[in-house]
Order: C-alpha cells, then sequence, then structure tokens
C-alpha cells in the first residue's frame, strides 16, 4: 500500500508542497495505487453488455467475412482475362457473356466459361474461378434480359436462368481483383477480435453480433454506495426548513455514477453527527466497493468525515492542491470498525460544494472506478483551445475552470470561462460544455493566450 510518506519518499518534488494539499497528478497516481481491479465475472446477453466491460478476449469463431464477395453492382468475372484482349491497350475492350447472377445470400453455383461473367449484387459470394467484378456504370450491355425478374418467381430461379447477355467494358476500368471483398478481411478466424478490458461500445456490440456471438463474460458490475453530509440537506419533495438548502450531490454522483454504469447504491443523507456516520460508512463497506461521501470534509467544527476514516480504516490522504475541490479525504474503511477487521472498500470524503463535488469526481474518482471496473483506462483528450477572456491563477494548484468552448470559422477551439466559478455555482456547470484546465504551475493567463480544455460530451 502506498501511503503519503511512502509516496513523498520516492517522488522528492512532493516535499515541498504543503502535504495536506497533494498535486492532482499525484493524487491521481496514489489513488490508482490503491485500486484492485475486480476479478468476478458474469454472462450477459450482447443487447445488456453495451458499456460493460469484457472479462476475457473474444477469439473470432468465424472469418468476417464468411467468404469472398462483392463490393460493388456489377459483374464478376477471372480477372486473368483482362490480359487476354487482342487490341491495343490505350483502347482495348473486352466482351464477355453473362453465364448467370448471383445475389447476396443467393450464390452463383454454376460453372463459368472462358470470356464468360456473373451478374453480381454487393454483398454476394464471388462465383468459382473470379476475384474481379467491374462496376455495372462501367459497362455496356447488350443482349437479350427480357422478362428476367417478371419471369422468375424467386431469387434463387434468377440465379439459375440462362442469360443471353453479353458486356462490352474498356480493359482499363477495372484492374484485377478490384471490387471484391476477401474472406476473414475484417477479422480472422482465430484472432482477437476484442480484447480484455474493453468497455464495449455500439460498434463492438455490432462487431460480436457479426461473429455470431449470443453472449459475453463481462466483470461484474462495480458496487458503489454514496450519500450526502450535513444537517441542514433536505430531499427534493420535502419541505424547506428555515437555513436548510435541498441536497444536489446525491443526485449528481446518481447520475455521473449511471454515466459509468456502475451498480449505485444510495444511502441518502446523513447527519452531521460521528454515530450517524460510523455507523452508515460501516454498513456502507459492508456491500459496497467504493463508498462516496460529499461533505463534511473540511475543518469546520461539523466535519467528521476525516475523523471517522481515521477510526474505521486508513487515510492516504486530505487536502488536493485543486480548484475547486480541495477538501478531499482518500482511504480505505474496514465494515468491522477497525483497520483490517470485516470488509474493506475504498472511501473518497469529497468536498460538500456542489461544483467541487463534481470535479472531484470526474479528476480523482472517475479513473479509479474505471480501473476498478477491470476496464482499460482510457485518457481523456486534451484540446488545446485560445483563451478569449484573461484568467487570474496562482501557480501550485491545478485549476479545473468551467467554459464555453466552440471551433472558430478558422477550426480552431476558442475557449471562455462561464460566468462565476464559485464552487458552489451549479447553474454554470450545467451552462459550460468544457473544463479549462489551468496546470499546477501556470500563472495568470492573458485573453488570447493558450489554455487546454476538456470537452463534456463525446460521440460514442
Ligand atoms: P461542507 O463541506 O459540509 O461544509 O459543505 C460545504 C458547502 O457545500 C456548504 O455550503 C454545504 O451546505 C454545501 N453542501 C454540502 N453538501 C451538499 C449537498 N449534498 N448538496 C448541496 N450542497 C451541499
Ligand atoms: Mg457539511
Amino acid at each position: 500500500m502506498t501511503t503519503l510518506n511512502s509516496i513523498s519518499g520516492s517522488a522528492g518534488s512532493l516535499s515541498q508542497f504543503d502535504p495536506q494539499a497533494l498535486p492532482v497528478s499525484a493524487a491521481q497516481a496514489i489513488v490508482l495505487q490503491w485500486v484492485t481491479p475486480l476479478v468476478q465475472s458474469e454472462r450477459v446477453p450482447l443487447r445488456d453488455a453495451l458499456a460493460r466491460v469484457l472479462a476475457s478476449d473474444v477469439i473470432s469463431p468465424i472469418d468476417v467475412p464468411a467468404h469472398d464477395n462483392s463490393a460493388m453492382d456489377g459483374y464478376a468475372f477471372d480477372g486473368a482475362s483482362l490480359l487476354l484482349h487482342d487490341a491495343a491497350p490505350s483502347d482495348a475492350s473486352l466482351t464477355l457473356d453473362v453465364a448467370g447472377k448471383a445475389f447476396a445470400g443467393h450464390p452463383y453455383t454454376g460453372a463459368i466459361a472462358p470470356r464468360a461473367c456473373v451478374r453480381i449484387m454487393t454483398g454476394a459470394p464471388m462465383p468459382a474461378g473470379c476475384d474481379t467484378v467491374v462496376p455495372q456504370e462501367r459497362v455496356e450491355r447488350s443482349g437479350s434480359t427480357a422478362g428476367e425478374a417478371a419471369a422468375a418467381e424467386s431469387l434463387t430461379e434468377v440465379v439459375n436462368e440462362a442469360l443471353t447477355e453479353s458486356i462490352t467494358f474498356r480493359a482499363d476500368a477495372v484492374t484485377p481483383g478490384a471490387n471484391r471483398r476477401r474472406k476473414g478481411e475484417d477479422l480472422a478466424r482465430g484472432n482477437a477480435a476484442l480484447r480484455a478490458g474493453r468497455v464495449l461500445r455500439a460498434s463492438d456490440i455490432g462487431l460480436l453480433a457479426s461473429l455470431g456471438i449470443v453472449d459475453v463474460a463481462v466483470r461484474r458490475r462495480l458496487r458503489v454506495a454514496y450519500f450526502s453530509t450535513g444537517d441542514e440537506l433536505r430531499s427534493p419533495g420535502e419541505p424547506l426548513d428555515a437555513g436548510c438548502i435541498y441536497d444536489s450531490n446525491r443526485y449528481t454522483l446518481g447520475a455521473m455514477l449511471q454515466r459509468l454504469n456502475v451498480e449505485p447504491i444510495d444511502l441518502g443523507v446523513v447527519r452531521d453527527d460521528p454515530e450517524s456516520l460510523a455507523a452508515t460508512l460501516k454498513a456502507a463497506a459492508e456491500s459496497a466497493d467504493v463508498v462516496l461521501t460529499s461533505g463534511g470534509v473540511s475543518v469546520g467544527e461539523a466535519d467528521f468525515t476525516r475523523t471517522q476514516l481515521q477510526t474505521l480504516g486508513d487515510v492516504s490522504f486530505w487536502g488536493l492542491a485543486m480548484r475547486p475541490g480541495r477538501p478531499l479525504a482518500f482511504g480505505r474503511i474496514w465494515s468491522g470498525g477497525h483497520p483490517g477487521v470485516g470488509r474493506a472498500a475504498l472511501l473518497f470524503g469529497l468536498p460538500g460544494n456542489p461544483v467541487a463535488t463534481m470535479v472531484a469526481f470526474y479528476q480523482i474518482v472517475r479513473p479509479a472506478l474505471i480501473a476498478m471496473s477491470g476496464a482499460t483506462p482510457q485518457p481523456v483528450p486534451l484540446i488545446p483551445a485560445r483563451c478569449d477572456a484573461p484568467i487570474r491563477k496562482r501557480p501550485g494548484r491545478t485549476e479545473f475552470q468551467r467554459g464555453i468552448a466552440e471551433r472558430d470559422a478558422q477550426g480552431q477551439w476558442r475557449v471562455a470561462p462561464t460566468g462565476s466559478q464559485s464552487s458552489g455555482a451549479l447553474s454554470t456547470m450545467s451552462e459550460a460544455n468544457c473544463f479549462i484546465v489551468l496546470a499546477h504551475e501556470s500563472n495568470d493567463l492573458d485573453a488570447g493566450d493558450a489554455v487546454d480544455i476538456m470537452l463534456f460530451d463525446g460521440l460514442v
């Protein structure tokens, strides 16, 4: 286990910081060292597998596509015929008799004479002896095709119908092997189609379906218990007594957890009272892998989360060089009430201010939950942008300001901070579409300076 002391020892530069205000990157590294990925797995039907973490590699049981097939509507033939024409190459043309038809799902199975071809539709298997498809737009048709569809009752009859048609096309219209998709081109049988640790996306679900797979082994969902602390908190639906506020953190936390596809356990609001807090934390450690609390981690007289963490388990750190989100307690608690007794769960004591809770969740908790779920971590991309307004910033802490970013006519990202950057102002968090990330060492910024942004929304 890594404690603050051992980290300070191994990374000498840390000693220059107040140990109660750990740089964000160091905190992220410590948290990941405390994480043990889940090992339990379960099988789920493909339809329920979206956003789940693959528990083992999926080896392709078949070739995809299963056979060479046409990439175009056109005519399939032996590409070697292109070399047989007699005329000068510049105006050489090729005339082939049409021997039959091939549709997707209805292969042409007859023989093909030299200088013959098969009318073929996209996705139809390439007939034996054919390796090239000339697109239909490139050919001139002659001869009779009259009644071909009208007389036929099914595609199978059409496939076997004798045709008296022929086609002529310029020999340079295609090269040998053109417009053919090869068997196993997308995925070869026996190769890994997807690796363990993959968080399954829509394309992966489709890929698994294309292999004929009906269910997959995924890690069980991480169980994350969460609650709010504070005597002032009322839940939506309750009357707002004098001096009270509505609890929003439990709702943002619930929503952010839902996005991560973990199993959320909502433990409600806990009063600012050490006994209630201890009882709830112990019960949470009994059932959950991770416990998130909000509020009560500062140094006020009603802030008991950190002291309870000290009693029930091990504290790794509290206090981050981060804004918003400075007060943050991290460690491990035990359901038995003492370190080493009962079941252990990681504890993140998040700050009470609503935006600080969200920033701490995204920057510190989220990577830990992803790693603990067994997923291969994917760094969140930072995008370079020009800042349209000056920003005041002191070196020595990482700031995550709320910003509104857009691309200008030149395709460059520009960003402006939203109005209030107060850690309590959820409205500006709601208005923002990105974080403006101000690095630990950075100073004040002038309008027009380069910054990094982290966009909230992605495509998949
Ligand atoms: P604390 O860290 O408990 O002192 O909380 C800091 C600030 O955040 C106080 O103004 C609290 O009223 C507020 N706060 C704490 N928890 C919540 C919550 N669950 N929802 C909304 N605001 C909260
Ligand atoms: Mg409080």
